[in-house]
């Protein structure tokens, strides 16, 4: 793992979960997410021979947070506002997968930090200071910013190579919709690289408007498979089975632990939330079984 640059200011840790570096100056730098734990820091900090000075978390995700935790109160850790109250309270996300208070299968490293109670919203003025652009780019989670540095694009995982769609075979998504629209804006700002927050850093124009295409026809399959599952009339639960069946194949799905069947249900109820808001399916309540029906 060394540390690629991209520009005079600009480099990234490429690890599974890419760090970026912001270099401020000869003993500073400024980290772009963190990784699971502090090891990817680490590195960083050993590599270049600098300490960081600010610590920005794009969004709440563990894989992007948990190493965080050693910096809360000792240094600012910013992040969008959208996000931080499951930041400070990372216990949030699995009770939103399971309706208030997780069972113990859900709390676990993957889909909860430890809380970093002390972030605080990003102060853009201060970060505009350093030649830091903030961009809203929602759709992976609620409130996830990329973080723009002169052209260099850190998008955490609001830009996914096509390399990791096709690992996943489901994208974690809360807002496909939004999503694109994220990717859009992205490309609007003529970036000379995006840095994706898992995968290879993408420099080559074509290449960026294919993995938008790419990621258009991921939305379009997982939409048209659940039109296709409702269509032949299903209840909720039975959707979400029957859908990830086809999306994932059957043995894929018998090997994943528990958590991740909760994880999976949970990108397909936002997408059975988009289709309602398209007005594509209703839900209906009918002798305590929710049925979902094409409209
Ligand atoms: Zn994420």
């Amino acid at each position: 793992m060394v540390l690629e640059h991209f520009s005079e200011k600009a480099s990234a840790l490429i690890t599974p979960v890419n760090i970026g570096i912001v270099s401020i100056s000869r003993e500073e730098f400024i980290a772009i997410d963190t990784g699971i734990d502090n090891s990817a820091l680490n590195k960083v900090i050993k590599q270049t021979g600098k300490k960081p000075r600010i610590v920005l978390i794009t969004h709440h995700h563990s894989d992007h947070m948990g190493g965080a935790r050693k910096y809360c109160g000792k240094l600012s850790v910013f992040c969008p506002q959208g996000e931080l109250g499951l930041i400070r309270n990372p216990i949030m996300e699995p009770s939103m997968f399971f309706g208030g208070v997780p069972p113990n299968a859900l709390r676990n490293k993957y889909l909860m930090a430890k809380p970093c109670s002390e972030a605080i919203p990003f102060n853009s003025h201060l970060l505009n200071d350093f030649g830091i652009t903030l961009i809203p780019t929602p759709g992976h989670s609620t409130d996830l910013h990329s973080v723009m540095v002169e052209d260099v694009i850190f998008a955490s995982d609001s830009f996914l190579p096509a390399e990791i769609i096709e690992r996943h075979s489901l994208l974690f998504l809360t807002n496909p919709k939004q999503a694109l629209a994220s990717m859009e804006r992205i490309l609007g700002h003529n970036p000379s690289v995006i840095i994706p927050g898992h995968g290879t850093p993408i420099e080559d124009k074509k290449v960026m408007k294919e993995t938008i295409a790419i990621t258009e026809e991921h939305i379009q399959h997982v939409k048209t498979t659940l039109v296709e599952v409702i269509g032949e009339r299903n209840t909720l639960e039975s959707t979400v089975k029957e859908s990830l069946k086809r999306i994932l194949g059957e043995t894929t799905l018998d090997e994943f632990p528990l958590w991740r069947y909760f994880l999976n249900r949970h990108v397909i109820f936002n997408y059975i939330s988009e289709l309602e808001r398209e007005k594509l399916i209703t839900l209906e309540l009918d002798d305590q079984i929710i049925w979902l029906r094409l409209e």
